[in-house]
């Protein structure tokens, strides 16, 4: 049997040590054979990772293979309601300790997800480390996705130091705590209560100082805050673009804005950003959402 699942491509040599860590971070699909591809390896893992692409790999003959699942942090999200093949994937690793069912779809102004328990502890609220942060979230009580790791070290990368940045979506806050790193100041805004309780939580774990959480609508940010910034992220793909003109007045002129839009076709929202007065910089796609669409990034500059 053949079976698609994410995997990583490791040099042959380093084969057996990523092996390894991967077993021990709970992340290796044991039910799955490795692929060989020339002097390279194909290592399949059960969630998509950075550098991870999707491959067709053979099952293991004899072993059952699980359930396909995604694990954030002990959580593991199951598409079926299968309290048989939950009790399984919970039992196959000690890291977990809930397994659930994704009911529906990500839905309405606070973007989250209903989920039934199906196995482990009855809570929807888990920790998930990246890249040195620590973030606890509630699957069911405010939107996060660790998809999004690769993007928030991408725009990390880009802030100077001392930069005053704006998180105008910020969720339980994981692009405002990264992005604290180097900033001066994050305001971080979110309209979801439980979003804003949780992170509280984070800033205090993280021990992120230079963070001022907000429970607010981002419509009213251009009549509150006092100060113009140096970069703005608006990471709400699918009514963002209602809050566009908000963020050019709140971005300084020269200041970056990173715009995440569903698109259908690429240059989507290039004439809209121009009529504000910005210039795209460059527009990249974040992940497919549906055939056809898919999740971008517009870094715009607002000059
Ligand atoms: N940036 C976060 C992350 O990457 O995990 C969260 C992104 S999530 C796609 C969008 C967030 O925007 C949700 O937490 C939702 O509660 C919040 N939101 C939706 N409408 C809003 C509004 N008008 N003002 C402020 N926050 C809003």
């Amino acid at each position: 049997m053949t079976i698609e699942q994410w995997g990583v491509r490791v040099p042959a040599r380093q084969g057996e040590e990523t092996r390894q860590a991967l077993i021990r971070e709970g992340a290796l699909d044991a039910s799955l054979k490795v692929l060989r591809d020339g002097d390279m390896l194909i290592l399949p893992i059960l969630s998509e990772q950075k550098g991870a692409d999707r491959f067709t790999f053979e099952a293991h003959p004899g072993r059952d293979p699980l359930l396909r699942h995604e694990l954030v942090g002990g959580i593991a999200i199951l598409q079926e309601d299968d309290m048989a093949g939950a009790e399984k994937i919970l039992a196959s690793r000690p890291s977990l300790h809930t397994v659930v069912y994704a009911k529906g779809e990500v839905s309405g102004e606070y973007r989250t997800r209903e989920f039934t328990i199906l196995a482990g502890k009855p809570t929807t609220r888990t920790q998930v480390t990246e890249h040195g942060h620590r973030f606890i979230i509630d699957l069911a009580g405010a939107y996060f996705s660790a998809r999004l790791s690769t993007e928030r070290q991408r725009i990390l990368e880009m802030v100077q130091d001392g930069e005053v940045v704006l998180d105008m979506f910020a969720g339980v806050g994981p692009f405002a705590i990264t992005l604290a790193a180097r900033a001066a100041l994050v305001v971080a805004a979110d309209l979801n209560p439980q979003a804003v309780g949780l992170m509280l939580e984070n800033l205090a774990q993280n021990r992120a100082r230079n963070v001022l959480p907000l429970l607010a609508d981002a419509r009213h940010l251009a009549g509150i805050l006092p100060w113009q910034f140096d970069r703005i992220v608006m990471n709400l793909p699918l009514s963002g673009t209602e809050f566009l003109p908000d963020a050019f007045r709140l971005c300084r002129q020269g200041g970056t804005i990173h715009f995440y839009a569903l698109v259908s076709a690429e240059g989507e929202h290039t004439a809209r950003i121009q009529e504000l007065g910005g210039t795209v910089l460059a527009e990249r796609e974040v992940r497919s959402y549906s055939p056809g669409q898919w999740h971008a990034v517009y870094d715009v500059w607002t000059g």
